[in-house]
């Protein structure tokens, strides 16, 4: 049969639907981008936001008249929405058009479930938290699996224990688990022998991978291990925990050729009574140790971060101190968001909610502080030359070539006089910084 997969969320949602391809087409199923051609529909969906969630039910809902065009079509809903309470039942009830209804630890059983349904038309809903069932891994076709030639992201670990108290996803992914080295392994290999050069490491909590597992392994032997493979140019990772975060694991990063000297290190406030709000088990003391630490070892890295403005409770004080903290910290990027209230967290139920407008100052406050700080120190790059891994042409002027660097900078530069291909690796001269991304040429 036919299918088409509509994706909702962030990075491991999109990965989550392409290792739920493999395993369709490794089931003699086929994947298709028009969903008029499918017989198939699956939205994998998001509940981290309440926007995508909305979107997401939107979409199901307008599913019903594709589905009544032809009844033996398959409409399938997945993924961490289908987790968070009360969402199977609606959908059960309100969205008789939806075959099936799968959470998060069913997944792997995705082609089976399809299977028996379209030999019964007898719906399937299975949304219980266990951990009997496989993980979602990809099937035997790996080519189509992949987010181009040159680039691949492998789940480490799946779930949550941390229990930040804005952050639903503990809820609806479950305990953390880690998945044996050597099946990373393994697959890493399969990838580097089809092509594959920059391999990105995902998980919630990539720091705590392994805690889990008998065999001693953990985050610094399992990059030691990956930094063997051959054919890998660059490793990254997301998302790192600053409180799972040690000196170790960046010594070893400084002794591994291929793992990239980029660390994105979510802060979420620069203030210690709003971090113990939010339940990060860290204080800003133990988190500059860590940036200490990264630039003695690696004074090239780049260190970009995630703030979360406007959590219940966060005074112009408590702001002020995220602000010099900032200041102090000098990020070369940091990802900054209003806090947006996520029902079935504590911090939702927290009484002393800000103001919407409150929030959006702060937010361009703080975007001010850091845009200039981001400028600079691009701006201290100019003159020098990097390796720079080309994605493609450039969004924005299809006449250029844009690419990253080894601390995931953009970089955008004309294009070289011989033929060139993506995953390609350039010495790039730095020629002009942005706040954003930087402009060069390349070597010849
Ligand atoms: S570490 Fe915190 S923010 Fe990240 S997934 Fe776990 S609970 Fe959510």
């Amino acid at each position: 049969m036919l299918f088409c997969i509509h994706t909702f969320g962030c990075q491991m949602n999109e990965n989550d639907s392409r290792l739920m391809a493999g395993l369709l087409i490794s089931a003699g199923h086929r994947q298709v981008d028009n969903l008029e051609e499918a017989d198939i529909a699956i939205i994998n969906t998001c509940c981290v936001r309440e926007s995508a969630e909305n979107r997401a039910l939107g979409y199901i809902g307008s599913l019903k008249k594709w589905k009544q065009e032809n009844p033996h079509r398959i409409v399938v809903v997945c993924g961490c929405m289908i987790q968070k309470d009360g969402n199977s039942e609606l959908l059960r009830k309100s969205y008789r058009h939806v075959g099936i209804i799968i959470g998060t630890f069913a997944a792997a059983l995705l082609p089976r479930y399809i299977e028996s349904y379209a030999a019964t038309g007898e719906r399937i809903i299975d949304v219980e938290e266990r951990y009997d069932l496989p993980e979602l891994c990809r099937g035997e076709e790996l080519p189509v699996t992949v987010e181009n030639g040159y680039r691949a992201q492998i789940n480490i670990n799946y779930g949550c224990n941390n229990f930040c108290t804005y952050c639903i996803v503990p809820y609806v992914r479950g305990r953390e688990r880690s998945r044996k080295p050597q099946e990373i392994l393994a697959e890493i290999e399969q990838l580097a022998a089809i092509g594959v050069k920059e391999i990105q490491l995902l998980g919630q909590n990539v720091n705590s991978y392994g805690k889990d597992l008998a065999d001693g392994s953990n985050f610094a032997s399992l990059l030691t291990s990956v930094n063997d493979i051959a054919g890998i140019a660059r490793i990254r990772y997301m998302t790192s925990h600053p409180r799972d975060f040690s000196r170790d694991l960046v010594e070893t990063i400084a002794g591994l050729d291929k793992v990239c000297h980029h660390f994105h290190l979510p802060l979420q406030s620069g203030c210690n009574r709003i971090l113990q709000q939010m339940n990060r088990a860290y204080r800003t003391e133990e988190y500059s140790e860590h940036l200490r630490n990264i630039r003695a070892f690696l004074p090239d890295a780049t260190i970009t971060t995630d703030i979360i403005v406007g959590f219940p409770g966060e005074t112009e004080q408590d702001f002020v101190e995220t602000l010099h903290y900032m200041q102090e910290a000098r990020f070369d990027a940091a990802y900054t968001f209003l806090y947006s209230r996520r029902s079935g967290t504590p911090a939702a139920q927290m009484a002393e909610q800000v103001d919407e407008s409150v929030k959006r100052q702060r937010l361009q406050r703080l975007m001010d502080v850091q845009n200039e700080i981001s400028r600079s120190i691009n701006e201290r790059l100019v003159g020098s030359c990097m390796p720079v891994m080309l994605d493609g042409a450039s969004k924005n002027n299809p006449h250029m070539l844009s690419g990253r660097t080894d601390g995931n900078k953009i970089v955008v530069f004309p294009a070289p006089t011989t033929a060139w291909q993506a995953g390609q690796i350039f010495p790039v001269q730095i020629t002009e910084a942005q706040t954003w991304n930087l402009k060069g040429k390349i070597l010849e």
